[in-house]
């Protein structure tokens, strides 16, 4: 069998864990394959698991894979700690982080920090902005702030998929219908999504308004379900 590239194990995986396999097994140490003498390259958790943001990044590089780098100024990776248990996921970069390189960092992030950082302070959980880690499914900001395109989410959901597969949080907390139905699959709007828990793979995904939403004056009753759904999930991940 000839070698297998980081992207043919990739394939392998993601096709085992459909099928709800889980765990694969190393082939005892270093079998040459018979026909190259080269070693095998082996499917483990292990190889795909070591995998690390760093170098999630360098392989997006200076990325033209679709059409939204061409209005790029900077690309939006991903923010907060590597390691950390809950994951927030958003649309795509707006203006302020297009200009700055950080998502969540205009109005609608500072609401999603207070939202955060007070609701944790509020139900006695010791959390940070900084203890989280945010992202969003496209890296590059869409002109006019449009919603992303299915081929763009389909090319950057990718390296979504490897962010939360190397950071394997305990949950994930989605903001807005679009990445909602990006991440779970399911096709019902927000509304009917929120409060609610689905799963990414293995990991359990909660769904919940998108700040930018909450900042419109007449969503009361929508700012007050958002604090709702995010107490839930705090409640399951730092408990
Ligand atoms: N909206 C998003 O979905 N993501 C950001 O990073 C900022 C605004």
């Amino acid at each position: 069998m000839p070698p297998m590239d980081a992207e043919l194990i990739r394939g392998y995986l993601e096709f085992y864990q459909d099928l709800g396999i889980k765990t694969l097994y190393r082939r005892a140490g270093g079998t040459a394959c018979p026909t190259t003498g080269q070693p095998e390259a082996v499917m483990t958790e292990e190889r795909v698991a070591a995998e690390t943001l760093p170098q999630i990044l360098a392989d997006i590089g200076d990325c033209r894979r679709c059409r939204l780098h061409e209005g790029r100024n900077k690309l939006v990776f991903g923010v907060g700690n590597p390691a950390a248990p809950l994951v927030f996921v958003g649309e795509g970069p707006g203006a302020d982080e297009d200009a700055q390189g950080i998502p969540f960092v205009g109005r609608a992030g500072q609401l999603l920090t207070q939202m955060i950082e007070n609701t944790a302070k509020r139900e006695g959980i010791a959390l940070t902005r900084a203890d989280v880690y945010i992202c969003n499914v496209v890296k590059c900001r869409p002109p006019e702030n449009r919603t992303p395109e299915p081929d763009e989410m389909e090319i950057c959901g990718q390296f979504l998929a490897r962010q939360l597969a190397a950071i394997h949080p305990k949950a994930i907390c989605v903001l807005g219908g679009t990445a909602a139905r990006a991440l779970t699959g399911h096709k019902e709007g927000v509304t009917k999504m929120r409060g609610k828990w689905f799963q990414w793979r293995e990991v359990p995904v909660m769904v919940t308004y998108h700040p930018s939403y909450l900042l419109r004056p007449y969503n009361q009753d929508a700012k007050r379900e958002a604090w709702e759904d995010l107490k839930k999930v705090l409640h399951f991940v730092y408990d």
